[in-house]
């Protein structure tokens, strides 16, 4: 639910300025040595010297590349399925069957249903005395109203009004298998002791999934969680993220009914109480701070015009910089909706918790560890029609068309302060960040300069552009659970980090009360109306070599001229 692409732009600048991390002794990239065919470097030189590092890492490494280099197959294969399902949070069914099959296949014990989320599932596989445990998630829900055909550059929905992966979540989840697989074969071979723990990030859009997973006790023996999400480079970074903290919560207001002509006096409209609310909240955000985001929309406006509604609910998104804040903002909400409830004579039934989710605050040693490994693998090489692509829609929405980027970023991006911290997208990863050592990769699968939860955010999501991103990740990935796997001081340290510096004055509290259970029944009526067509578009790689491939798309479409942008509902711009 996060446009974290907006972050990373908008803080791109500052961590130019920031310069924190010196990691100039990083060998010249294996993966660049062997794709000239290079022999594998047999013990390259120690990255830093005071760092005991096994003397097996760098051998191992470069393997690694060149194994997750030979799967670029898998990986467009499992991101192209993903997008097919388009499936919203909360019911990521496909999805599940999909995945734990693949990792069923190979080797990796599968859980379903874990923390009372029908929808989840982990996959685990342990080598030795199984430390150190790794985690892997990355989110796989979709955007309402999202639909759209891959690798065409304007507005042309595969399902009218269908969900679709216009955040690209069906990416994430390929780093990550492709990596896991990986490095259990090498350990396995080699006899390296671990654990590795894959879950998915379910109803992310709606942050209504990572707390509960905390709670449930799923991350109680690991060590370290990389997570993953698509984004336009290919990065990480460290301390305070810069995201907000969230509070999802559903205010039900209870009336009376009447006939709105015959005897309107004789009714309480629910809905009144849902309008004051929603009024009422306007002019309080003139006096909220400048930081805070809150938004709202109608889940239950009644029935019928001639029937006084005797129910009706508004949905709240309250964001602010951390717990208190964002609990304050709640506070503010409660007294908003009694009054509301006062004013109309009707009761406020329930105030129901959807979701929640901490501001994240990511690990200093494993943020370094990664960022050495994103300059060994760099950015994917962008051929002419991705480009094209990526160009075509910046200017269909009349963005700058800069196309894609080229260059990782040489410097590691650290905390956020306090005093820049404006506010923003959220990510519920914050909870679990807040719980154990967590980092998020950003890989390179999605076009800069979008809106962000919208069609455009989708339209390169099954293209080469996102399976030589999601690649780009699971090189990353593989390289820095190798780094975690053989240096046991890259976890003590993110522990150290941890407790001493991250938690040290901060303690983590979540959001969600002991009675609040997850909202599985989100999005199943959406889901129920448009699963039959959405069938019909389920990838098939035993008949098609890509899923651009079976919808008969040429690769790229493109508008030959835009005349004028067009926006987002493909009408003239006014
Ligand atoms: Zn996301």
């Amino acid at each position: 639910m996060h446009p974290i692409r907006f972050r990373d732009c908008f803080r791109s600048t500052r961590s130019l300025i920031a310069g924190l991390t010196a990691f100039a002794a990083v060998p010249a990239s294996a993966s660049a040595l062997l794709a000239q065919g290079a022999t594998p470097p047999a013990a390259a030189t120690t990255p830093v010297a005071t760092v005991p590092v096994d003397p097996r890492l760098e051998k191992l490494k470069a393997e690694a590349l060149v194994m997750v280099e030979s799967r670029a197959k898998q990986v467009q294969e499992i991101v192209d399925m993903l997008f097919s399902f388009q499936e919203l949070g909360f019911q990521e069914f496909e999805s599940q069957r999909y995945i734990t099959t693949l990792l069923a296949k190979e080797g990796f014990a599968i859980e379903k249903g874990v923390a009372g989320i029908p929808s989840s599932w982990t996959a685990k596989w342990s080598n030795g005395t199984g430390k150190p445990e790794i985690s892997l998630g990355s989110d796989v829900d979709g955007i309402p109203q999202a639909s759209n055909k891959p690798g065409v550059g304007y507005r042309d929905p595969m399902v009218s009004g269908g969900p679709g992966h216009g955040e690209g979540h069906n990416s994430g989840q390929a780093v990550n298998i492709v990596a896991a697989i990986v490095v259990k074969q090498l350990m396995q071979r080699d006899k390296i002791s671990g654990t590795l723990l894959l879950w998915p990030g379910i109803a992310e859009e709606q942050m209504a999934g990572k707390a509960f997973l905390v709670r449930s006790g799923l991350f109680k023996n690991t060590d370290v969680t990389l997570f993953t999400h698509v984004g336009n480079d290919l990065g990480v970074s460290w301390g305070a993220s810069g995201s907000s903290a969230l509070l999802s919560a559903e205010f039900r207001f209870r009336g009376s009914s009447a006939h709105a002509a015959g005897a309107p006096w004789s009714g309480k409209s629910a809905l009144d109480a849902v309008m004051l609310m929603g009024q009422a909240w306007e002019y309080k955000r003139e006096h909220l701070r400048l930081q805070q985001r809150s938004h709202y929309v109608i889940k239950d406006g009644g029935d019928q015009p001639n029937v006084v509604p005797s129910t009706a609910s508004i949905w709240f998104y309250f964001r602010e910089q951390d717990y208190p804040r964002t609990m304050a903002l709640f506070e503010v909400g409660k007294k908003i909706a009694e009054g509301a409830a006062m004013m109309t004579d009707t009761k406020l039934d329930t105030i129901a918790i959807l979701g929640s989710g901490w501001s994240a605050h990511f690990s200093k040693p494993i943020a370094e560890a990664m960022h050495a490994n994103v300059q060994t693998v760099g950015m994917p090489k962008w051929d002419d029609k991705d480009q094209t692509l990526a160009k075509g829609i910046q200017k269909e929405l009349g963005s700058p068309d800069f196309g894609l980027s080229e260059q990782v970023n040489k410097q590691l991006r650290g905390a956020e302060t306090p005093q820049n911290w404006m506010g923003g997208g959220s990510d519920d990863i914050g909870d679990i960040a807040w719980n154990v050592p967590t980092i998020t990769l950003r890989f390179p699968s999605n076009i800069p300069g979008l809106p962000g939860h919208n069609w455009a955010n989708a339209i390169s999501m099954a293209t080469p552009i996102a399976h030589k991103g999601a690649l780009a990740g699971a090189k990353v990935q593989a390289l820095t659970m190798l780094d975690i796997m053989l240096t046991p001081k890259v976890v003590a340290d993110a522990w150290d980090y941890f407790k001493n510096v991250q938690t040290k004055d901060t303690k983590y509290t979540p959001f969600i009360r002991p009675q609040d259970t997850p909202p599985t029944y989100l999005n199943a009526d959406i889901m129920a109306r448009y699963k039959t067509q959405l069938q019909k578009f389920y990838y098939d790689p035993t008949k098609f070599k890509t899923y651009l491939e079976q919808l008969g798309i040429e690769y790229p479409t493109v508008r030959a001229q835009v005349v004028a942008p067009k926006g987002d509902d493909g009408k003239e711009k006014q």
